[in-house]
């Protein structure tokens, strides 16, 4: 580790950032600590004053041309993904096609989603008039993955910002760079104020900006991540949303599109070389289709490639450590008796991993009750949907998954316990801007994208107004033994009649069913 100046003229050390693919260094960032995290908020402050009285319009047209720069400068944007994480540039390009689009969304819609909303009143309060606003929070800490570096980190980012709110972003030490271009990007058309500002480092400068006293964190990671910043932001009570890991499946029914899900499990899985928290991991097909499937998803996974020349599908793995659990899931599936049904084209070395689909793997192996994130899936024969439900149901992650079927898709999607289904696409819900992202169980809570999205980076205001005094004055020591009356009759009135009427109801049910 060497040392640099930073803006106090303390020398600050700094940590280098090397291509995946080569292994050249390609940046160096500062390791930013505590007191440079507090400065940087204490900024972020003023400058959320600012855009918040911006209002809806100045930030959307601030947003949109934001949009614009990225959309022309987007073969750059794509160079430094590819050399910090490793994905081919088209991949690349797709992630930041993707994140275009909920820029859009996100500052076309916040006037209408956070709008102040007239609350409906009811008959005890029927001379009171409610409203609710939603407000922006203040300053937002946002901590990333390096696996989408761009799309990712912005789900937050831009929801975020077109709320209201000021930003400071802590890129994964992987891909520092991609969150330097994306700050220094969004400052050329918000030169007056910090609105969004850049914190490099390790764990500890994230820690760092948990307990700042930021007025949020939106977290996204790996599940073991999120539980210590959980810890962190307990000590100041730091609301947290928590975007984690998953354990994805796809499910195959008998009348489904067999080449269309054949393709989006093979793409679904292997994409971003398995390194996608909504991949598919795990595909159960019905009993009827299964030999069909595992045939056409034999015959692309052989033609894929895995590799670090400009013509593989797949680039490396990121992480050297993340290799490692690659490695350890595919030996775990073959201990327990799984089988490899094929693998990629090329061979697998060092951080080049190709890919793999294992049939006969038991539920219980790591390599199915544990993420993977790695070109990797496991395949399995189920005899109807109702198995493959319950099979997938049982994993403790809940982030996405995926159904094919012509009839039936919508009715199995309903029965999954995850945040977010695909039915007959993959990845389907991370495209649409307007449906909200996040998972239940080990993959986290609370939502980005969409209105929830928005929303979550708010605080709902409440006022309540007395239209005109209530004949009936109960809030007062001085309630009469008439008022108290009266209360009783209202309340049998107006919430009694309900449950004798079920009553009714049941009695006549009994009777019907008595003969
Ligand atoms: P990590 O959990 O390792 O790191 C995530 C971020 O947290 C990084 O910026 C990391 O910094 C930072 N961090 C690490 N330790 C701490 C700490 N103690 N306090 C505060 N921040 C800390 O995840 P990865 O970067 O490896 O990303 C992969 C994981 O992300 C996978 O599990 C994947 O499923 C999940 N993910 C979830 C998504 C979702 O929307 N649900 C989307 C994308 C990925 P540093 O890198 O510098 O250590």
């Amino acid at each position: 580790m060497t040392t640099t100046t930073d803006p106090t003229s303390r020398p600050a050390p700094v940590f280098d950032v090397r291509c995946p693919a080569t292994n050249e260094i390609v940046g160096s960032y500062p390791l930013h600590g505590a007191d440079h995290v507090a400065t940087v908020v204490h900024a972020g402050r003023l400058a959320a004053k600012w855009w918040k009285e911006l209002g809806y319009d100045g930030r959307r047209q601030r947003l949109d041309a934001f949009r614009g720069l990225i959309a022309r400068r987007a073969a750059q944007l794509a160079h430094v993904v590819h050399q910090e994480m490793g994905k081919p540039y088209s991949d690349a390009h797709l992630e930041i096609a993707l994140t275009l689009g909920h820029i859009a969304w996100a500052g076309r819609n916040a006037r209408r989603v956070l709008a102040t909303q007239r609350a409906k009143s009811h008959p005890l309060g029927a001379n009171l008039a409610g409203q609710t606003s939603y407000e922006p929070l203040g300053v937002i800490g946002v901590i990333g993955p390096w696996n989408y570096p761009v799309f990712t980190p912005m789900g937050s980012i831009v929801y975020a910002l077109a709320a209201g709110n000021a930003v400071v972003f802590k890129p994964s030490e992987f891909t520092p760079g991609v969150g330097d271009w994306l700050v220094e990007a969004f400052a050329q058309v918000v030169p007056e104020y910090p609105v969004l500002q850049l914190i490099t480092g390790s764990g500890s400068t994230g820690a760092a900006l948990c307990r700042s006293g930021v007025d949020k964190i939106a977290f996204t990671g790996s599940t073991a991540t999120a539980k210590k910043v959980m810890a962190v932001c307990a000590e100041t009570l730091t609301p947290l949303v928590a975007e984690c890991g998953g354990k994805d499946a796809l499910l195959v029914d008998a009348d489904a599109d067999i080449e269309a899900a054949a393709q989006a499990a093979v793409w679904g899985a292997m994409s971003n070389a398995g390194q996608t928290c909504i991949g598919v991991e795990r595909v159960y097909v019905h009993d009827h289709v299964f030999e069909a499937f595992a045939q056409r998803v034999s015959a692309i996974v052989g033609c894929i490639r895995a590799g670090t020349d400009p013509a593989a599908k797949i680039g490396p793995i990121t992480m050297l450590a993340q290799q490692q659990v690659i490695e350890a899931h595919l030996e775990a599936a073959l201990d327990d008796g799984g089988k490899i049904r094929v693998s990629g084209a090329g061979e697998s070395n060092g951080r080049v991993v190709q890919p793999v689909v294992l049939v006969g793997v038991p539920e219980n192996s790591r390599a199915v009750t544990e993420e993977t994130f790695g070109p990797v899936f496991t395949m399995r024969r189920v005899a109807d949907m109702d198995e493959a439900v319950a099979l997938t149901n049982a994993s403790r992650y809940g982030l996405g998954a995926t159904v094919f079927s012509r009839v039936a898709g919508r009715r199995i999607a309903a029965r999954l316990r995850c945040g977010m289904v695909s039915v007959n696409t993959v990845f389907g819900f991370a495209a649409l801007p307007s449906v909200p992202f996040g998972g239940v169980g080990d993959s986290g809570f609370g939502r980005i994208h969409g209105p929830d999205g928005l929303r979550e980076f708010c605080y709902a205001h409440s006022v309540v107004r007395q239209r005109f005094r209530s004949p009936l004055a109960l809030l007062t020591f001085d309630r009469s033994a008439r008022a108290d009356a009266l209360l009783a009759k209202i309340v049998t009135l107006v919430h009694g009649r309900r449950s004798s009427m079920l009553a009714v109801q049941r009695s006549r049910e009994s009777k019907r069913s008595n003969g």
